[in-house]
């Protein structure tokens, strides 16, 4: 969603004529966009600040702003406003779409500061000389030394944080990290405050959008290449859209109705909670051609108590049902998870229960967290945390047996034959091109660079516990 969130911005700038810099050192402004899920995330971001501060000595006109969902926490605001000055500009989730207009605002408030410093100067030691371009040399002079004070950022700094989205904003531009596939929300917030996570105070509470203006987007997606879509959410079972009519959609709704768009090859979604995935959805996949054989699906911990106390609102047992109702109606479909490790209260024998879980139902793949205290959600406040040296020592044996099972879900596809969606040239060097299958797996094959865009059949030559290898077929 932030990844998403950052395209938004950089289409905005785009519009207005900027230009992407290769290297930090030569842009003008930088932008932040930050993510408070995990702590890791707030330590790197406070580094990376203090780094630009480097780049605003050297160059006054230097423009540095900071968004994204660690801006809607007060306490975090607050540390950027107090202890780094040369922060401009300052917004949160909530008003992306008034960046352009607060950076207006930024450098009006500079060209004002610039003209006061002059009139000071003037009033102070009188008219100055001017050079050959009519400038004031002695008053430039003044106004770069004030420029060149860091501190000088606050006085015209620009800082704009809601509550929640008032309004969902339509029609924004977005410059695309990927040619032929691209994000769509669909929805924004979440109203479930699992309680380890932070997301329903900062991304506020669930708003859908009209499946009208969902279905626009992809067909001009479409229109502009695209031939998959991930629709993003942070629950999207619990889309709820009412159209020009007055009809309320659900999530299965949109997926039949984005099945028919001419052109669209190939629907994705995350996240759905377990909690919520209804039957007529897994009956979607079975009847919607372009709907993916692929689901993430969050579990979190395998203990019903560690569960309850996550406020997850479901159990063990109904996970595990889900599991098989899906893969019952899709044999080949792939499974992706996220397990935290090490919540409060997390006793050996409610990992252990994680573990045969894992083993039980075999993802795909998974993402595996450490447990991180956020600040303000209730588990933040339990008392019994789990050490670090524990909490890492489960995080090793998890992530051991995760990948043992991703290596041997990948080497199952060796010797199969794949559709994959050719995203471009593989990062791995000259010649090699990768993409995705249905399943989400990555794949890299030789092949020309102009195929991008297609779908193609490829099939698995090697395999390892990330990615697959392969050759094109046709
Ligand atoms: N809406 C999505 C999750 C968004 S956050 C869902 O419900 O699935 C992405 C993942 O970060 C979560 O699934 C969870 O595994 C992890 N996460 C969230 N808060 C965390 C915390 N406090 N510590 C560690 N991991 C966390
Ligand atoms: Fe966080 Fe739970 Fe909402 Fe996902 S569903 S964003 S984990 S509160």
């Amino acid at each position: 969603m932030n990844e998403h969130d950052s395209e938004t911005i950089s289409g905005m700038l785009q519009q207005r004529g900027y230009m992407e810099a290769l290297e930090r050192d030569a842009a003008d402004i930088a932008i932040i966009n930050t993510c408070s899920v995990r702590e890791n995330a707030d330590k790197r971001f406070f580094g990376t600040l203090g780094q630009l501060k480097k780049l605003k000595v050297k160059n006054p006109d230097f423009v540095t702003c900071v968004c994204g969902c660690m801006m809607q926490q007060e306490h975090i605001t607050e540390a950027v406003k107090q202890k780094y000055p040369w922060v401009d500009i300052i917004f949160g989730t909530h008003n992306i779409h008034e960046f352009p207009d607060m950076l207006e605002q930024l450098y009006e408030a500079r060209a004002a500061k610039a003209a006061g410093s002059e009139q000071d100067a003037e009033a102070a030691e009188g008219p100055v000389p001017t050079d050959s371009a009519g400038l004031c040399t002695e008053d430039r002079r003044a106004y770069n030394i004030a420029k060149h004070d860091v501190r000088s950022a606050k006085d015209t700094r620009v800082v704009r944080v809601y509550d929640d989205k008032k309004e969902i904003v339509e029609g924004l531009p977005a410059k695309r990290l990927y040619r032929h596939k691209s994000f769509v929300n669909i929805m924004f917030g979440c109203n479930n405050f699992c309680s380890y996570c932070i997301v329903p105070y900062t991304r506020g509470r669930e708003k859908s959008r009209m499946p009208e203006d969902i279905i626009d987007e992809v067909k001009n997606l479409v229109a502009d290449d695209v031939r998959e879509v991930t629709l993003l959410g942070q629950n999207v079972n619990s889309y709820k859209g009412v159209d020009a009519r007055g009809r309320q959609w659900d999530f299965t709704d949109l997926i039949y109705a984005l099945n028919d768009v001419d052109g669209l090859e190939r629907i994705r979604f995350m996240t759905s909670h377990p909690k919520d995935l209804s039957d007529r959805l897994i009956k979607a996949f079975v009847e919607c051609r372009k709907l993916c054989n692929y689901i993430h699906l969050p579990v979190q911990a395998g203990s019903t108590e560690v569960l309850a106390r996550m406020n997850r609102k479901y159990t063990r047992e109904q996970y595990i049902e889900l599991v098989r109702k899906l893969r019952e109606a899709v044999p080949d479909i792939a499974i992706s998870t996220d397990i935290i490790v090490g919540f409060p209260g997390e006793t050996e024998e409610d990992f252990e229960d994680t573990l045969k879980l894992a083993e039980e139902i075999r993802y795909d793949s998974a993402f595996t967290f450490l447990y991180s205290i956020r600040k303000g959600t209730p588990a933040a406040e339990y008392e019994d945390q789990i050490p670090e040296t524990v909490k890492h020592e489960r995080f090793n044996r998890l992530v051991d047996i995760m990948n043992a099972c991703s290596r041997e879900k990948n080497a199952a596809y060796v010797g199969r034959t794949e559709k994959v969606l050719i995203e471009g040239e593989s990062k791995k060097g000259s010649g090699m091109l990768t993409g995705r299958t249905e399943t989400f797996k990555l794949v890299d094959f030789p092949g020309d660079p102009a195929l991008a865009g297609q779908i193609r059949n490829v099939k698995i030559t090697d395999s390892n516990t990330f990615s697959l290898k392969g050759e094109l077929i046709d």
